[in-house]
């Protein structure tokens, strides 16, 4: 005998909508990107003002941590680009295997599905029920989603990882260059350290 069907209250599942909002997932791509990016910022820039400031080239620590952000900014940017997108380039590879299976063998994939729900926890009568409703309206979506764990909110987005490491990269970077504008050696390297500590 089938349970009759909980009503789908609009004004319940608008609370909980609202909720989800404060999950943090979808952020997880640009502030990886961007702790990354400060990191390096930080240590790279500090690291090169204190070997100009070691050499005793004065004259020239400014120039050097102006060229080593700009440098680093652009490096980060570009890295995090291709890197990104070879995640991205994946997964639009799998939606392809994907759509190319569900052609040769959709009746086969449709019981793989069910068989994802089963060792979910679901009757195996349910799990094909579900498989079967799936695969009527969107077949391809439901195998992104539970075969292959894509999500939305986790997408790969390259040039969002590429702004926020390289921007990020920046104010890591000012941070130790700060220490260039003490008026002796000595106390450059000091506040070099200092700041990026
Ligand atoms: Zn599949």
């Amino acid at each position: 005998m089938r349970t009759p069907r909980p009503p789908l209250r609009s004004d319940v599942l608008a609370a909980v909508q609202k909720r989800n909002l404060e999950h943090r997932a979808h952020r997880a791509g640009w502030l990886r990107a961007a702790v990354l990016g400060a990191n390096d910022g930080l240590v790279s820039t500090a690291s090169l003002l204190i070997g100009i400031v070691a050499a005793g080239q004065d004259n020239l620590v400014i120039t050097a941590g102006i060229a080593g952000i700009t440098a680093g900014a652009m490096s980060m940017a570009v890295g995090e680009y291709v890197s990104v997108s070879s995640q991205t380039d994946i997964e639009r590879a799998d939606r392809t295997l994907e759509q190319e299976h569900q052609r040769i063998d959709s009746i086969g994939e449709e019981l793989a599905l069910a068989s994802i729900y089963v060792e979910r926890g679901l009757s195996e009568e349910l799990a094909r029920a579900v498989a079967r409703e799936l695969h009527a309206k969107d077949g391809l979506k439901a195998h992104l989603k539970d075969e292959l764990g894509q999500n939305e909110a986790t997408v790969a987005r390259p040039l969002q990882a590429a702004v926020a490491s390289s921007l990020s990269f920046i104010v890591g970077g000012v941070i130790p260059f700060l220490g260039v504008f003490a008026t002796t050696l000595g106390g450059k390297a000091y506040a070099i350290i200092v700041y990026r500590s």
